[in-house]
């Protein structure tokens, strides 16, 4: 038998991803005993965490570490001329076409230019419809009657809620160009096709930021702004050469663009965008303006009172998915003994421990001789430091295993010993070493070892 060697093997696929969401609690598919609702998905207890803890990491990002950006959370539901302002009522649309034979229905960009041209279903080969526009707003009705007088509309985006709310928060908290305005929260679309898991959804969660600057300024922040949302993936931790930077040719350009750009992440399925970089111009207060009557302009009183339609640059991420994104990167297959059975392996998600759903797991050797009370005691003073979790339940071995796959960067391990000397085992997760310190110290240890990590 040769010596066991250590081997990764990232071994990513979208199969494997979508199975270890579930088995492990962070995403299940919506409304699963009813037979699935497509385009939809439900975060479990790990689910949650990271997608809590991904979306802090935003907000502090923009809020904390940017003096001129401030919140804000707007209702989903706004008035429909919103959307007529903004363009969506006209343009937000797919292009569909529908196959006679299979009935499947395809984004006509998606299927290949020359089944397209002979009107082939890629699929089946049957006779595909003509290509027709399809709305990617969900419609709803506001108030008792159901006549049409009541439409509404499921937000598509969350940038236009910061958009109508500019002047209040230009006056309520004298906010000074150049200044930004974050939100993070729910969005809706009809997306004809939802595949690739939680890639493509009907209802998601967006992180925008909307930067309002001086016409002629824009061309500076937008490039200042395309290198701070590289630098946040760099503090993220992901493996960047799995980003890059594609820049929207003269036909990509959506109809408020002046530039744009997409940060692409290299997922299973491929390079897929993760959050766009755009130039919008003085485009969306201009048309604010015009639909709603009310004067837009910002007064520069420290320019002689000049006024002007501010300049948006707008960077505009995926909350779910960067999620997804997450769980790809840090997905990992590692050799790690050579006995020729399951246990040669393990699955492990390798978590920047900022991000990690548990930071830190308790777990004594034996229910039995006090070391569970004895470990439930540790664990009670880590919780107001970590996000703990505590698991007495089968094998060490088999354990610590489980939390590989859940991402858990330390496993603090109670034994005979630590009924004699309050000594514990702190456990690695990445390097799997193991190291033995007096439970007084577990705190700043660990602490310590956040700050430092860096990703194998
Ligand atoms: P696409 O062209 O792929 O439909 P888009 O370019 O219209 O997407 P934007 O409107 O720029 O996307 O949305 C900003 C971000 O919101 C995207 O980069 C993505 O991360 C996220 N996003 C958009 N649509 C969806 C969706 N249906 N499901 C999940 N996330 C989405």
């Amino acid at each position: 038998m040769p010596e066991t060697s250590v081997t990764e093997n990232s071994g990513v696929t979208m199969e494997k991803i979508v199975s270890l969401a579930k088995r492990r609690g962070f995403v299940f598919q919506s409304s699963e005993i009813y037979g699935g609702q497509s385009g939809a998905w439900d975060y479990g207890p790990m689910g949650v965490e990271l997608k809590n803890r991904i979306a802090r990491f935003w907000w502090k990002e923009m809020t904390q570490l940017h003096d001129d950006i401030v919140g804000l959370d707007a209702a989903i539901l706004m008035h429909p001329r919103t959307w007529e302002a903004s363009g969506h009522v006209e343009n937000f649309t797919d292009p569909l076409v529908d196959c006679k034979k299979c009935k499947q229905r395809f984004r006509a960009d998606m299927v290949p230019e020359d089944k397209l041209a002979r009107k082939e279903c890629p699929e089946c080969g049957g006779e595909l419809t003509d290509t027709r526009k399809f709305n990617l707003m969900f419609k709803t009705n506001i108030g008792p009657v159901d006549d049409g007088s009541g439409l509404i509309y499921l937000r598509p985006e969350t940038a236009q809620g910061i958009y109508i709310n500019y002047k209040n928060i230009v006056q309520s908290n004298r906010m000074k160009i150049p200044f930004g305005i974050a939100q993070v929260g729910k969005a809706f679309r009809n997306e004809i096709v939802t595949k690739n898991f939680i890639f493509r959804t009907c209802e998601f969660e967006q992180m925008e930021m909307q930067y309002f600057v001086r016409p002629g300024d824009d061309e500076k922040y937008f490039e200042y702004w395309r290198d701070q949302r590289w630098k946040y993936y760099e503090k993220l931790g992901v493996r960047m050469d799995k980003i890059r930077w594609h820049r929207h040719g003269p036909g990509e350009l959506a109809h408020y663009a002046k530039d744009a750009y997409d940060i692409e992440y290299e997922f299973p399925m491929g390079w897929k965008e993760l959050e766009g970089v755009h130039n919008r111009s003085d485009f969306d207060l201009k048309r604010h303006q015009e639909f709603s009557g009310k004067d837009l302009q910002y007064i520069d009183q420290d320019n002689n009172n000049e006024r002007y339609i501010p300049f948006i640059v707008e960077t505009s991420a995926g909350l779910t998915r960067q999620l997804l994104m997450i769980l790809c990167d840090a997905y990992d297959e590692q050799k790690v003994a050579d006995k020729g059975n399951d246990d040669d392996w393990r699955t492990v998600m390798r978590f920047h421990p900022n991000l990690a759903p548990v930071t830190v797991a308790v777990l004594p050797l034996m229910k039995k001789d006090g070391l569970a009370e004895l470990a439930q005691d540790i664990r009670q003073g880590l919780k107001e430091e970590f996000a703990t979790d505590y698991d007495q339940s089968g094998a060490i071995g088999r354990r610590y295993r489980r939390h590989d796959e859940v991402g858990t960067p330390f496993c603090v391990t109670v034994d005979y010993q630590s009924k004699e000397d309050g000594t514990v085992t702190v456990r690695f997760r990445d390097s799997m070493e193991q190291v033995r310190i007096h439970r007084g110290e577990l705190e700043a240890m660990l602490k310590k070892a956040i700050k430092d990590y860096r990703r194998v």
